[in-house]
């Protein structure tokens, strides 16, 4: 199976829909971190639904999906920027047991943030963590945050994820008024099993066989790091030479490990030289405002 996102129209009823299932890129987060497994369902639930809203924002840039929690969870985080490229890393401390979303994080927050290409000032919402599971506590923070009715079914076994989202578009005059409850009805008929086995067309085709439904062409999602040599030697120098520096004198190297991918970064007295070198008078002009 591939990684696709499936956009879905109901063409006679204001809704629309997507569909998302990830093997490979719910298994390039899972691999680089030795994540308890129901701290890995959680992950591949979230990578989900985050692919989901992604699709459903008309904004350039990137959304981020936070759960913060006070349980042996303390934070999850998946990242969908543009094209479709997620990543997703997590921390937790201690045993991490099976059970509902509030077991593992107990009291917490669900926050998004919209981070815009263009550097231009983000936007967050946040509301309490009040839902039992990653997808009500979508719906929670979609009817309380943006007042659009959404609706979500996730799953997530030893392999791959999967997401189904419906959403009410603004009302059209002669729209069927019937339509949402309906179709709400048909779509949470979904089994987990068909979610993550059946093939997006196939799915889409045994849940709303008697709606005129209109499908577009599936878009790949796959998994990419953002980190770069550029942004930990930013990082660094945020840091400051002389903290920097007596690391270096300590352990001969600093070394930073990208929590996202893992991939380590690693600089030495030669390297941190140059981090700290003077900004020639010339490009410091460059970028002044
Ligand atoms: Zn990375």
């Amino acid at each position: 199976m591939s990684d696709t996102l499936q956009r879905f129209l109901f063409e006679h009823a204001p809704i629309r829909g997507e569909f998302v299932q990830l093997s490979a890129t719910w298994q390039a987060v899972t691999e680089r971190h030795d994540y308890p497994p129901p701290l890995r369902r959680a992950l591949g639930e979230l990578m989900a639904a985050g692919a989901l809203l992604a699709a459903t924002l008309k904004f350039d840039g990137r959304v981020l999906l936070q759960l913060q929690g006070s349980g042996p969870v303390k934070l999850i985080v998946v990242e969908c920027a543009a094209g479709n490229a997620l990543r997703a890393t997590a921390k937790w401390e201690g045993d991490v047991t099976d059970g509902n979303l509030r077991t593992l994080l107990g009291d917490g927050r669900f926050a998004i943030s919209l981070l815009p290409d263009s550097g231009q000032q983000g936007y967050q919402g946040i509301v309490d963590l009040e839902a039992d599971s990653i997808a009500a506590a979508l719906e929670h923070y979609m009817a309380a945050s943006e007042q659009i009715e959404t609706r979500l079914w996730l799953a997530c076994d030893g392999h791959r994820a999967a997401g189904l989202l419906i959403q009410k578009l603004p009302e059209s005059g002669d729209a069927d008024l019937d339509a949402w409850p309906r179709i709400g009805h048909l779509a949470g008929t979904v089994q987990p099993l068909e979610l993550l086995g059946l093939a997006p067309q196939i799915l889409l085709r045994r849940l709303f066989h008697e709606e005129d439904l209109r499908v577009f062409e599936p878009k790949p999602v796959y998994f990419r790091c953002s980190c770069s040599t550029e942004r930990v030697t930013g990082m660094l120098r945020m840091l400051g030479r002389d903290e920097v520096h007596s690391v270096i004198a300590e352990r001969g190297e600093v070394e930073v490990r990208c929590e996202f991918c893992n991939r380590r970064y690693a600089f030495d007295a030669v390297d941190s030289e140059q981090i700290f070198a003077p900004v020639p008078p010339a490009s410091a002009d460059s970028t002044r405002h």
